[in-house]
């Protein structure tokens, strides 16, 4: 399923006069026609699905989040992943759902739903984090409260269900917004977070990739910074609660076969993950040094504070234009402060989803 969109309309189907039996067929079909148009399920080319990214009414709440993107056609996917992945989303937007019906913040949403996408094996993030050069896992995440511009990330961390949380206890807990490595760990330890086995990390699909990661670095150096084809996997989600709060966060493995300490953007505030009550909420994934360098996240945010420019050309310009001319892929999702989502990538597919207060609701993987 590539695109699951409900949506209610009010159809004029009842004729005001009498009518004879050819109008009434004529009005059958109509109605039968206008009944099978109100009731399927709208293609990702329907005008109507991408203009719903733009709210004419300020919705409570807004919930978007992705689940990574790359090379993600349909013909690699079995109909049961794609199933599962769905279902994933979608439950992911019904934790935050809870979260915001029940009053919660924007950053209690957010912490909620990257969980629940880190607990899964199909992102890479958390259960389902891509394998580094050494073959253990450095786990990245990032939270922006974009009401207080209080921001945590912890990078290369290792051993801990959720980094999404350690990124939380960073910013509550710590006079600092960064930490990364031993320090991180050891922080983390201190905060009493959930450590797991290094045979939680475990899934064969991941074991895979760094095997063929490996055998093209056989012949060149650094192979996963050349690949354009990688996938990336890493979650992130932008909440806009009933407050009128914006918040951000990212949680990612990072790149198969990196080594170094190296880390992405996910983790800097910034480059994949931003939030302003001015502007928007923001999280990124893609091949993060070019996320890095061109401060994706706060760039859109930027062109629209000092630009004017609307969050749908602010996103637009800077991931298919500025990031395309550098060569990066990837993409972004994110809500801005009257409710509009955009979601752009430059890739040929990303893990999407989107839910309002309104009840629209939206999940995607796949290019138009
Ligand atoms: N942006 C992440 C990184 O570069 C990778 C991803 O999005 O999957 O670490």
């Amino acid at each position: 399923m590539n695109l699951i969109t409900f949506r209610t309309k009010k159809l004029n189907i009842f004729p005001s006069k009498p009518f004879n039996s050819l109008k009434m067929k004529n009005s059958l079909i109509l109605f039968t026609l206008l009944f099978l148009c109100a009731c399927s399920p709208i293609s990702e080319g329907d005008k109507d699905a991408k203009s719903n990214l733009e709210s004419s009414v300020r919705p409570d709440y807004v919930i978007v989040l992705h689940g990574g993107a790359g090379t993600i056609v349909k013909e690699n996917l079995t109909p049961e992943l794609e199933k599962s992945i769905t279902k994933t989303m979608n439950d992911a937007l019904e934790i935050g759902k809870f979260v915001l019906d029940s009053n919660g913040t924007a950053m209690d949403a957010i912490q909620k739903v990257i969980m629940h996408l880190e607990n899964s094996p199909h992102f890479n993030a958390g259960k389902g984090a891509v394998f580094t050069h050494d073959g253990e896992h450095e786990l990245d995440a990032s939270i922006m409260d974009g009401k207080t511009m209080d921001a945590g990330a912890v990078g290369g961390i290792k051993g801990f269900k959720n980094p999404i949380l350690a990124a939380k206890a960073v910013m509550d807990n710590s006079p600092h917004v960064m930490l990364s490595g031993t320090g991180a760990n050891t922080f983390c330890k201190e905060q009493g977070l959930e450590m797991v086995d290094k045979e939680y990390f475990y899934t064969e699909r991941r074991w895979k990739s760094l095997q063929s990661v490996l055998e093209k670095e056989k012949n060149k150096m650094g192979a996963i910074l050349e690949n354009q084809d990688y996938k990336y996997g890493t979650v992130g989600c932008a909440v806009l609660d009933k407050h009128g709060n914006l918040a951000a966060g990212t949680s990612t493995g990072g790149m198969t076969n990196k080594r170094w300490g190296r880390i992405g953007d996910a983790p800097i505030i910034g480059a994949g993950t931003y939030a302003n009550n001015n502007t928007c909420a923001i999280s990124a994934t893609g091949h993060g040094e070019y996320f890095i360098r061109y401060a994706v996240a706060h760039d859109i945010s930027a062109r629209m504070e000092h630009g004017g420019v609307s969050f749908n050309e602010a996103s637009k310009a800077v991931v298919n234009n500025v990031l395309v001319d550098a060569g990066g892929s990837g993409g972004i999702i994110g809500v801005d402060k009257d409710g509009n989502v955009a979601m752009p990538f430059n890739t040929k597919g990303m893990y999407r989803a989107y839910l309002k207060s309104t009840g629209e609701r939206y999940i995607g993987m796949f290019k138009d």
